[in-house]
């Protein structure tokens, strides 16, 4: 796989718009779920306390397969930040899906994580949901988004951004507005095909020192912790011999990477002997066990460590 077959996305939503919904059919469009494998359950609340609020607390990852291309999907919160976990997700990515349903329009909550997207210089791509609804307006929210991103500070490129249309709920997505009561689209592939061309293939250099930042944790009983992010530059082989670095001015500490996964579907791949991970793959390290958020895994011999991710309390680290 090389760093061109990979897109990293997040998807922001105000809570009830559709995410869940949505990234559901993204997965089963994209022949992720086995034919016989009965989705019982919404994908993105698995967790026991989101359940029981019915919102996305801790970020969570997917990947879906389009084309040949790897799209990761990264999870965030968008009701609220916790220690800074919506900046640390959204370092992880290149473009983002802001996610709008079409009766509604823009909401408080949705302004939070695009404002911090926008500051990051990613260029959303809109897509106005639910356009099924009776009352659906996707042209009042497209205007409604355009001054959003104006009043945040939107450079011209982000204000240019592309709109779909889209029913997760039917799973179909279209490009331009059809006649309301019409089915608008067949399937999910303009929305798939958009991020594909909207969304940049993270850049780095494969020859170049390893260089992954952690920008979340995980936690299992067979691995211990597990840090997640995303390689900047550099090739991850699996185990290999690295050091952790707590930003620039910190002693390296060496420790070996014993295992390394990627995200396929809601499962994960386990790098295999003689596999490789290049720029742009997000990836879980595990074998380091002081692993923390906002680190530098990096090449023993020319370490390249990034300044420290911003981690604010409190943190959620584990579930
Ligand atoms: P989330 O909170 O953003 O994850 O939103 P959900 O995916 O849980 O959806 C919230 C509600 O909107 C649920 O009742 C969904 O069935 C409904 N919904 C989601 N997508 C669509 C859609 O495209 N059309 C319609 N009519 N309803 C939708």
């Amino acid at each position: 796989m090389s760093n061109q077959q990979i897109r990293n996305i997040a998807i922001i939503a105000h809570v009830d718009h559709g995410k869940t919904t949505l990234v559901d059919q993204l997965l089963r469009q994209s022949g992720t779920f086995r034919e016989n494998e009965k989705v019982t359950e919404r994908v993105m609340d698995s967790n026991d306390i989101e359940r029981e609020r019915g919102i996305t607390i801790l970020a969570k990852n997917c990947a879906v397969s389009w084309k040949g291309t790897h799209i990761n999907i990264v999870d965030t919160p968008g009701h609220a930040d916790f220690g800074g976990e919506v900046e640390r997700a959204l370092s992880m990515v290149d473009g983002v899906v802001l996610l709008i349903d079409a009766v509604e329009g823009p909401m408080p909550q949705t302004r939070f994580v695009t404002k911090k997207a926008l500051a990051l210089g990613l260029k959303p791509i809109v897509v106005v949901n639910k356009v099924d609804r009776p009352g659906s307006r996707p042209d009042y929210v497209i205007n409604a988004a355009f001054d959003l991103f104006d009043k945040l500070g939107a450079t011209d490129e982000q204000l240019d951004f592309p709109v779909v249309y889209a029913s997760g709920l039917n799973g179909w997505a279209t490009l331009k507005e059809g006649t309301p009561g019409e089915k608008w689209g067949e399937d999910l592939a303009p929305l798939f095909d958009t991020v594909l061309q909207h969304v940049p293939a993270h850049a780095g250099d494969v020859a170049a020192p390893l260089q992954l930042q952690i920008s979340s944790m995980d936690y299992s009983t067979y691995l211990g912790r597990i840090g997640v992010g995303r390689i900047n530059e550099g090739t991850l082989k699996c185990p290999m011999d690295v050091v952790m670095m707590a930003g620039p001015d910190a002693t390296p500490v060496k420790c070996r990477i014993n295992n390394v996964m990627t995200f396929e579907g809601l499962e994960r791949h386990q790098l295999q002997p003689g596999e490789e991970a290049y720029p742009g793959h997000i990836v879980l390290v595990s074998g380091i066990e002081d692993i923390a958020l906002g680190v530098t895994i990096t090449d023993p011999l020319n370490p390249k460590p990034l300044p420290m991710l911003k981690v604010d309390e409190p943190t959620l680290t584990m579930n």
